[in-house]
């Protein structure tokens, strides 16, 4: 062999059809073959790395963080640098950020300058578009975008106090044309009328606390909007992705979708499988406080369920944590001025094993699809990314199963003295995590360079 090659010897190699125990082999930047343990043995390689016991996963994809994002007053504190970093340490390999239209603006402008923050990059990126508006400035610009490699977008259905909503006018025009381009809509729906009634009605009652988020920020709300979208999709067909979905309700109107042949694609994320609003009663609520809202107990069954079902089909970190001196500071003790969002790239694999797999909910191959196979399908990166398939990327998590550890802020790699999973009893470790062929983490210790990281151009499948 001329390029570097690397075997990983004896691990159980998991896509989204099954488990093999066996062998893969690694030349330079891409897989060259699986096969059964010893199948390489005759094939003189660079490095063996012993995986007897663990499990070899394709990279896993992370389809929605906010870096260097500025939100209510302050700006999300993880970066390419810090932000791939803590990436890595989870098993992931490559992440999709969003770049956002300014106001009235060009998101072109805005694509130019994340590329550059993006330079620091330990692993892959790619970037998602967010639309501020439907002007036929913005209109034309997508198709151009499409053809350069960013074929989604995402736009609200709230927000309208910082200028962000979109009307269903403006939704039918941007489904239109992303789906003329190839691309496909995502949206972030609460209903904002709901979500204002509800949160005058709290304030003028003096309600505060952190709680009062999610009463004011029901999952009616949310129910409500996404099935305005599916309506809307009805008008024009086009592919859209609704993220971060939350309700056990959701779920159904999803799954019903589906089965009527709407292109439909969702998205939750492991707080909304994990954690309850009962969090937000805790002394230190308001570090929970992310839109949509913590949900129930019953909410967090549903999306196991829809998962399992597969009608949600992937799992999103929406990582886009704030310095909690500034949600301290900026809210002044009113839950609606708490800049919103939670650190999470990093905890996503230990969660979705440790809770999901080890729990009965959700087998290996489910995992491996929701967290990089159905992933890199839907966005298009697919068969470069999201399986360990002769000629895909050598991007490879290797986890052990063994270890058995606590989740705390204090043993994480994320920007942040805050984890929302503090006290979580983990099952398992990832040890070893390879991008293109090239060693990030090994044996938990981070080996990557800062800028190895590349632009992932991404196509649709129309
Ligand atoms: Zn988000």
């Amino acid at each position: 062999m001329t390029e570097r090659s690397i075997l990983i010897k004896g691990g159980r190699i998991v896509s989204e059809s099954g488990i093999l125990e066996g062998d893969l082999l690694i030349e330079g930047e891409q897989i060259k073959a699986q096969g059964t343990k010893g199948a390489f043995d005759n094939i003189k390689v660079d490095e063996t790395v012993d995986a007897s016991g663990k499990y070899v996963l394709p990279g896993l994809i992370d389809p929605h963080v906010h870096f260097n994002s500025p939100f209510m007053g302050t700006v999300s504190l993880h970066d390419y640098s810090n932000g791939t970093i803590a990436a890595a340490y989870g098993g992931t390999t490559t992440l999709i950020d969003f770049s956002t239209q300014p106001k009235r603006g060009s998101i072109v402008e805005n694509l130019r300058q994340k590329e550059k923050e993006a330079q620091v990059s330990y692993i892959d990126w790619s970037m998602h578009g967010i639309l501020l508006d439907a002007s036929p400035e913005t209109l034309r610009e997508i198709p151009e975008l499409v053809r350069e490699g960013v074929p989604s977008y995402k736009c609200f259905t709230t927000y309208k106090h910082s200028d962000r909503l979109m009307d269903d006018a403006s939704i039918l025009k941007i489904l239109e044309i992303p789906a003329e381009a190839g691309g496909i809509l995502m949206v972030h729906c609460e209903d904002d009328s709901i979500l204002e009634y509800h949160l005058q009605k709290e304030l003028a009652q003096g309600h505060f606390e952190p709680i009062y988020h999610a009463r004011s920020r029901p999952a009616s709300a949310e129910n409500i909007s996404i099935q305005r979208v599916i309506d809307l999709m009805k008008e024009v067909a086009a592919k859209v992705y609704i993220v971060h979905t939350s309700t056990a309700e959701s779920v159904g109107m999803i799954q019903s979708a589906r089965i009527e042949g709407l292109p439909i694609h969702s998205e939750t994320c492991t707080h909304y499988l994990t954690l309850t609003e009962e969090k937000l009663k805790e002394k230190d609520g308001y570090l929970y406080i992310c839109s949509p809202a913590l949900r129930t107990k019953k909410d967090n069954e549903a999306l196991w369920k829809g998962l399992a079902a597969g009608c949600i089909e992937t799992i999103g970190s929406d990582d886009a944590g704030v310095p909690t001196e500034d949600r301290i500071r900026i809210s002044e003790g009113r839950f609606d001025k708490v800049p919103s969002g939670m650190p999470g790239v990093e905890p996503r694999l230990a969660i979705l094993y440790s809770e999901g797999v080890c729990k009965g909910k959700i087998d290996m191959p489910k995992l491996v699809s929701i967290t990089s196979t159905a992933i890199a399908r839907i966005f298009g990166l697919y068969p470069q990314k999201g399986h360990l398939a002769p000629g895909a990327d050598a991007d490879v998590t290797i986890y052990d199963p063994k270890p058995e550890w606590v989740m705390s802020a204090k043993n994480h790699h994320m920007n942040t003295d805050f984890s929302p999973f503090e006290g979580f009893k983990i099952k398992g470790k990832v040890e070893t995590v390879l991008c293109r062929g090239s060693f990030v983490i090994k044996k938990g210790e981070l080996v990557g360079k800062s800028g190895f990281g590349k632009r992932v151009i991404r196509h649709l499948k129309k």
